[in-house]
This record gives C-alpha cells, structure tokens and sequence, in this order.
C-alpha cells in the first residue's frame, strides 16, 4: 500500500483497538484501566497522562465508531459513518519530530484525552485510506467464529483471514479435514 509510516502505525492501532470490542466475537478486550493502559503501551501512544474510568468509557465510545466504518456495507456508509466521528473529533494538526522519528504530523490537540488522540489521528488515516478508494481494504475476517477486523495491506487484496497463523491456519485445517472425510 502506498501509505506513510505514520499511516500505517495508525491503521494498525485502530485494528487492534476495534478487536478489543465484544462487537468482534470475543470477550471485552478494554475491561478495565490495567487493559487500557497495556494498549496505550502496546502502541507507543504518546502523551498520554494518567488514565481514568472516563478515558476508558470515551475510547469504548470511538472504538465502536471505528467499528461501524470497519463494517459499513459499501463506501458511501464508510464515509458518513466517519464522517460524523470526524465531526465530534477535535483536530489540531501540528508538526512534531519526537522520539527520532522524523518530521511527521500529528491530528491530535497538545492537550488531546487518549480518546481524542485516537479519534483524530486514526480517523484522519481511515479518511486517507478512503480518499485512496481503498475503503475495500476494511475488512471483517472471514473465519465463521470470529468477527475481527483487519486492514488488507496485500497487493492484490486478497486477504480474507484476521491472522493467517491463527483463523487462516485453523481454517485450512478445517478444509483439509472436511477433504479428508469427503
Ligand atoms: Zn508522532
Ligand atoms: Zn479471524
């Protein structure tokens, strides 16, 4: 995909917070502060002060928005659909060079709430994503138990399982078996 690193950073923190929704298939990912705390860590959002039960509610809120764009059945519903979460969003674009990363922007506001700084930084990557028209790239795993959500970052867009050493693995398993019995 002809995406920045930044870009794709972001894409990546948005798939990992969407399937920490119940909305996926599994348990509630984000149960507490403990949980949130390891995904801010996990990915390296910065500026992020003490967390607090409110951050934890506001982030269940902007996941399952991203989740509705995730889903969306066609384009047009992708962009109404962020659109809105774009229009409660608090963008301030600023031009930082931070921790030896290069000159880069970030959406967030200095003073951004981690809900604010997800929501902005990883909203405007999703609009670049559909601006692209790569809105097909959103997609739901295809594995019948399991609802994740995953950016196909492939050539020629043919990826259809959330993790292929996971659901990919257990599916082709499946497929031999069913060939087996046949
Ligand atoms: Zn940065
Ligand atoms: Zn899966």
């Amino acid at each position: 995909m002809p995406f920045g690193h930044d870009m794709v950073h972001s894409l990546a923190t948005v798939v990992e917070l969407v399937n920490t929704s119940p909305s996926t298939g599994g348990e509630e990912g984000l149960s507490g502060l403990a949980e949130l705390q390891a995904f801010v860590e996990s990915r390296k959002i910065s500026g992020v002060s003490t967390l607090t039960a409110r951050d934890l509610g506001q982030v269940r809120m902007v996941r399952e928005a991203f989740h509705r764009v995730f889903t969306a059945p066609d384009q047009p519903t992708a962009v109404r659909t962020l659109n809105a979460l774009l229009a409660e969003t608090r963008i301030t674009p600023r031009l930082t060079e931070h921790d030896g990363h290069p000159l880069h922007v970030h959406y967030f506001a200095a003073d951004a709430t981690l809900a604010e700084h997800v929501a902005a930084d990883c909203g405007v990557a999703l609009a670049h994503l559909l601006v692209e028209g790569e809105a097909e790239r959103l997609r739901t795993c295809s594995a019948p138990d399991c609802d994740r959500v995953f950016v196909d970052e492939s050539r020629n867009r043919s990826r259809v399982y959330c993790d292929s050493r996971t659901c990919g693995n257990r599916m082709h398993v499946a497929a031999y078996r069913a060939r087996r019995r046949a």
